[in-house]
């Protein structure tokens, strides 16, 4: 849809992107996140984009604070901006596919007795235990009275490596993973995986907190015949407790931050530093190399950002 044309063979333009759940106002982590996506895109010459994910817990009035928030630490983004909720027709299409090939079942499950089933023969930790896989049309049937099903995906595999640009080689657990909840609501890792194709994105930087969902994904693009991005999955920032950091931490939000007399540009700087990069976006951008990225997380004691300034 927005795949950049090539000339003459060139090889044509990538993307980048940010991705925020609008749930509430950003942190200086994910604001963190955001700067380092922009200066991975920005600096291999790729487009960046922007990709709110409302499917769930969006909250009225968030995406408007996120994105001006976004733009005030210094970030900019190619094109309108995405919502998932506007692209339930793509999702579906992507499960009609999948359903065409044989790679979907419905699963009647509730959380306990996947937490309660037995684990099937060889299956990983924390593997759905495959109890609705090969149920037949019988009892398929009977279970479908009881409660709306869930779309699961058929893996033929429990294992998928990745490549990531700070990890190197990453393998991780692919299951039967849900691609539709039961309440209609497409799943997480479905809708990530069919935005990023079709929207051209191939690079993927975010919280390593996602790093474990990331071979899922891989998997997933290979039978939607999508191209794998190049992932990096960046450290995240952490309380003194390391818990990742909330709003509870103090004055983490650039709202709170300028009410403590920090500027955005300030909480830019900050930021930047904390990665080694000079304070200017300019210079950390001409500055960036991804390979010198810290790779543990950003400890933050409250108050250390109002008294750093
Ligand atoms: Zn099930």
């Amino acid at each position: 849809m927005e795949a950049a044309a090539s000339l003459d063979g060139m090889t044509p333009r990538g993307a980048g992107r940010f991705a925020p759940s609008p749930s509430g106002e950003l942190h200086v982590g994910n604001l963190r996140t955001a700067l380092l996506a922009w200066l991975f895109a920005r600096s291999t010459g790729r487009r960046f984009l922007m990709r709110v994910e409302d499917l769930d817990r969006a909250r009225a009035g968030a995406e408007e604070v996120q994105l001006r928030d976004l733009a005030a630490i210094g970030l900019d983004w190619d094109g309108e901006v995405v919502r998932q909720t506007e692209r339930g027709a793509l999702y579906d299409d992507a499960i009609g596919r999948l359903t065409d090939a044989g790679l979907t079942y419905e699963c009647y499950c509730t959380r306990r007795e996947i937490q309660e089933a037995p684990s099937a023969p060889h299956a990983p930790q924390g593997a759905y235990p495959g109890t609705c896989r090969d149920l037949t049309e019988d009892q398929r049937a009977r279970r479908r009275a009881e409660r709306p099903a869930a779309v699961r995906l058929r893996a033929e595999v429990t294992e998928w490596a990745v490549t990531d640009v700070l990890h190197g080689r990453y393998a991780g657990l692919v299951d039967d993973f849900v691609l539709r909840r039961n309440d209609g609501v497409v799943a997480y890792n479905l809708a990530v995986v069919v935005d990023d194709a079709a929207q051209g994105i191939d690079q993927v930087v975010r919280g390593d907190d996602l790093l474990s969902s990331a071979p899922r994904q891989a998997y997933l693009a290979g039978l939607l015949a999508a191209q794998v991005p190049e992932y990096a999955h960046v450290p995240l920032v952490l309380n003194p407790a390391g818990r990742r950091l909330a709003k509870r931490d103090g004055a983490v939000t650039l709202g709170a931050l300028a009410a403590a007399g920090v500027s955005a540009e300030q909480v830019t700087g900050l930021l930047l530093a904390s990665v080694g990069l000079p304070a200017s976006l300019p210079e950390a951008l001409a500055a960036f190399t991804p390979h010198a990225l810290p790779r543990d997380p950003w400890v933050l004691a409250p108050g250390e950002l109002t008294s750093r300034r």
